[in-house]
Formats: C-alpha cells, sequence, structure tokens
C-alpha cells in the first residue's frame, strides 16, 4: 500500500472522509500526539486500528469527536463535574471516561462498559472531525509500545505501507498523551497524567483522586499496565539528585567508544559537561512537547541514551516522568 503524507486542505479532508467511510483507516495530527483514526461504529475498521499498531486487544481506544458534537448519543450518566471540567478544559488534551452507552462497536471499548471520549483542540484535528462528522476511534498513531508520534514523519517511519493516508499538521504544540480522567465516580480520578493536571482538575472542581497501580490490584486504565513509549536503543534513567552518577558513566561509555547521548533538560544541559546531549528544552511545557521527539532522535543516533530526570516532578512533570519510567523501562 502506497501511504500518502498530504498537508491538511478540502481535497485531502475529501480523502480522509471517503477512506474512513469505506471503512480504512487515516493518521491526523492533535494537539498531543497523532492518532490514528477509524470510524467508532465500524467494527471491522475498528479491529484493523489493532491489527496495524500490534497493540494488544485489551487496551481500549479513546473515541474523538468535533467540539460541536454532542456525545449524549455515546456515554451516559454525566455527572455534573464532567460538565464543569469540559466548560473549562475542552477542546483540549483531557480525555473522559463515562459509562457507554453501547452505541459505537464494542471492539472500541474491548468489550468493557466505559468509553473514553476525547474533544481534541488541535484545528487540523477538528477540521478532519467535522469533515466526517462521526465518532473517530483513535489510538497513538505508532507501532505499539514504540515511542508516540509528534510529527507526521514520526507516522510515517513507524506505519508506511500500512495506512493508505497521513494527514499532516505539523509538529503536535503538547508533545505527551491527554490526561486520562475517569469520570464514573463521585470524584473523578487521573487513570494517566498529561497536560492537564491533577492540580488544574481540582482547581476547577474542588478534588481530584490520582489512580496508583498496586500489585494484584485492579486495572481500571489497561493502557497503564504496559511497557510504552520505548526507543529502539538501550535507555538508562537517573534521578535529578543522582545526576553526577549519570555524567560518570556517560564518561566511561564514551571512553569505551560508545556512541552515547545524555537526554535532560536546559538546566542539567548547561550544568554538565558531556558533549552529546538531547536538550528537551526549559519550561514545563516545551519540556513534555519535546520529549518524544528527543527520543525518537536518540534512538536515531545513539547505542545508548542516558536520561536525566527534571527536578519538578510534580504537575505536567508527572506525566512526563511516567513516561520516561516507561521509556526507560
Ligand atoms: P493511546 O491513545 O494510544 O495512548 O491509547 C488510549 C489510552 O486510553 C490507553 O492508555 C487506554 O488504556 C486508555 N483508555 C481508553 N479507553 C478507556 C476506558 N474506557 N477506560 C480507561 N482507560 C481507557
Ligand atoms: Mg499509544
Amino acid at each position: 500500500m502506497n501511504t500518502q503524507v498530504l498537508p491538511i486542505n478540502a481535497e485531502s479532508l475529501a480523502l480522509a472522509e471517503k477512506l474512513i467511510k469505506d471503512g480504512g483507516i487515516v493518521a491526523f495530527p492533535t494537539e498531543t500526539v497523532y492518532g490514528l483514526a477509524a470510524n467508532a461504529y465500524d467494527t471491522d475498521a475498528v479491529k484493523s486500528i489493532f491489527t496495524v499498531k500490534g497493540r494488544p486487544n485489551d487496551n481500549p481506544l479513546i473515541v474523538h469527536v468535533h467540539s460541536a458534537y454532542d456525545i449524549a448519543g455515546l456515554v451516559t450518566d454525566i455527572p455534573s463535574y464532567a460538565k464543569a471540567l469540559a466548560k473549562a478544559f475542552l477542546p483540549g488534551p483531557l480525555t473522559m471516561v463515562y459509562r457507554s452507552k453501547q452505541t459505537v462497536s464494542a471492539a472500541v471499548s474491548c468489550g468493557g462498559d466505559t468509553l473514553a471520549i476525547r474533544v481534541p483542540s488541535h484545528s487540523g484535528a477538528q477540521q478532519f472531525l467535522k469533515q466526517v462528522n462521526l465518532p473517530i476511534a483513535a489510538p497513538s498513531a505508532n507501532v505499539s509500545k514504540h515511542v508516540s508520534p509528534v510529527t507526521a514523519k514520526h507516522v510515517y517511519d513507524d506505519l508506511k505501507g500500512k495506512i493508505p493516508l497521513i494527514l499532516d499538521g505539523g509538529k503536535c504544540s503538547g508533545g505527551i498523551e491527554s490526561t486520562v480522567l475517569d469520570c464514573t465516580g463521585n470524584v473523578p480520578c487521573v487513570l494517566r497524567s498529561g497536560l492537564i493536571t491533577r492540580e488544574m482538575v481540582a482547581a476547577v472542581v474542588g478534588e481530584c483522586d490520582e489512580y496508583v497501580l498496586k500489585d494484584g490490584g485492579k486495572v481500571r486504565s489497561p493502557g497503564m499496565k504496559y511497557k510504552h513509549y520505548s526507543p529502539a536503543c538501550p535507555t538508562r534513567l537517573f534521578d535529578f539528585n543522582d545526576r553526577y552518577s549519570a555524567y560518570a558513566l556517560y564518561k566511561e561509555k564514551n571512553a569505551e567508544g560508545v556512541n552515547v547521548w545524555i537526554l535532560c533538560d536546559d538546566t542539567v544541559a548547561v550544568e554538565s559537561d558531556c558533549e552529546r546531549i538531547l536538550k528537551l528544552g526549559e519550561s514545563e511545557n516545551e519540556i513534555a512537547a519535546n520529549l518524544y521527539d528527543k527520543l525518537r532522535e536518540g534512538e536515531r543516533v545513539a547505542d545508548l541514551i542516558i536520561a536525566i530526570a527534571p527536578q519538578k516532578q510534580d504537575g505536567v512533570m508527572t506525566g512526563v516522568m511516567n513516561r520516561l519510567k516507561k521509556a526507560c523501562g
């Protein structure tokens, strides 16, 4: 199959609509990462997402809709705190999990009784979703367990020959996947951290829990149990407080002739005297936006990536740390 990469315009949107309505799958940009889209009503199309990605079939997909779409046909029992959160943060990088009305294909939720809904803010995503005017099931547009894609080129590198079309909307500004928030209980609960932080949710609705998977406990966000986001080369992760050990390991490996690179934020980069550095940026949002791009660059150029965790660990850095830990095993 030939994979076209096209800028977003009337022609490419019409092609995307035709492909989706014919049961095909299409990659599209969002403000977090690129998604791999299928008509959520079409079981065969949804199943082909799992096949193309090599995704475990117990890891459900998020349904994406445009801002004017009425989700009342998809889910039920929407609590008042969810309405307040939607008003505060949507469209944006927040996915909310509700009781499903079971109107979309059961393959989207892997047979479960909840459905995750997201309204992306990326203008290209909105144009695509408005054009099809369907609920669109989509996970990230990468081969399962690889680093999520934040450019059309990343999608192409993973899925060329396997999908017909990638809508190119430039580099994603957010850089890490959406916050997944369970809205089926009395209090919202973060299942996966992201750019909309637990603190931001609590500031709007008073309270917000955070789900922690305990040994033997019930898995509420299936994606959390898988190793994810891994670059194709060996990686090591050091705490910020242990960064001098990271510099020492860099020097030791470098002396052995290993092509080793440090991955860290700009503050650490300035302090270290290592030569090869994948710099993530200075602010929290820059660090999140560059994380996957730099991990993908790292796997291209390095034999070994030594990552140094940011000093700050709360807020947006909760999500960054979660991905770094998974990337580095
Ligand atoms: P991805 O966009 O590739 O990160 O995949 C979607 C993520 O959303 C995965 O981590 C899923 O486990 C999570 N997810 C999707 N639907 C649900 C749901 N109904 N309940 C809990 N988590 C979900
Ligand atoms: Mg993913």
